[in-house]
């Protein structure tokens, strides 16, 4: 089996720039779990759902999977959400994305298809409880931050990219929020793995950061 790269943290520490320049720059499969998260939030959205109902999962897993039947038969399931990545990444996901990923059923069900999606190797998976839970047996595993600003900066900038018309404030407002319940739910809470390579983004680029971590993984594997 080839090796498996974690890499966790909270938001806007800039772990998906980071995962899939490294994963490319390696030939490794680049796999973000936040957005399994959100596409479950975006499906929540679209139903009318409640996400603080602890029904949530029952009445989503059986529409997920008969949208998907219906509508994506002939394309994978991480095509998918690729293919809307813009709806995953509103305002209005960041707000509850949370709140649907505290759920214990919610987690349960997206853990197999993890496990799944790393079977093989050659991969670099992000979130917030990769080294911890979902792949604990991992080869490598980081978890990199930054200072509370630049996270909200650096978030605030992509929105404002986007188009969305927001403020610095409301930012920091969802950002704060997600910190809090990412980092303190009872189910596999956003922590630093023991085992993990602790790197602050707060001042390096992203070439620098990816170079930092290509060492380590070349150093501690002899890649
Ligand atoms: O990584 P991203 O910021 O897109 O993740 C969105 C949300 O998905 C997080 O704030 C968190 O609530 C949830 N998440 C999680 N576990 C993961 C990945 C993401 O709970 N492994």
């Amino acid at each position: 089996m080839g090796m498996i790269i974690t890499i966790d943290g909270p938001a806007g520490a800039g772990k998906s720039t980071v995962a899939r320049a490294l994963a490319d720059k390696l030939g490794f499969h680049y796999i973000n779990t936040g957005d399994l998260y959100r596409f479950i939030t975006y499906c929540a959205i679209l139903d009318n759902l409640n996400v603080n109902s602890a029904q949530l999962m029952d009445r989503l897993s059986l529409k997920i999977v008969e949208k998907y039947i219906q509508e994506n038969s002939d394309i994978d399931l991480l095509s998918h959400i690729n293919s809307i990545s813009e709806k995953l990444h509103s305002p209005e996901v960041d707000k509850k994305v949370s709140f649907v990923a505290r759920h214990s059923s919610v987690r349960k069900n997206l853990m197999s298809l993890q496990r799944l999606l790393v079977k093989d190797g050659s991969v670099v998976m992000e979130g917030r409880d990769i080294g911890t839970i979902i792949v604990p047996y991992a080869n490598v595993k980081f978890f990199i931050t930054a200072d509370e600003y630049t996270r909200i900066m650096r978030r605030y900038k992509e929105l404002q990219e986007k188009g969305y018309q927001i403020t610095f404030s409301e930012v920091k407002k969802e950002i704060l929020c997600r910190d809090y319940i990412d980092s303190r739910r009872e189910t596999a809470p956003l922590t630093q793995p023991e085992d993990a390579i602790f790197i602050d983004t707060s001042h390096q680029t992203v070439s620098e950061v990816v170079e930092e971590m290509l060492e380590i993984v070349r150093r501690l594997k002899d890649f």
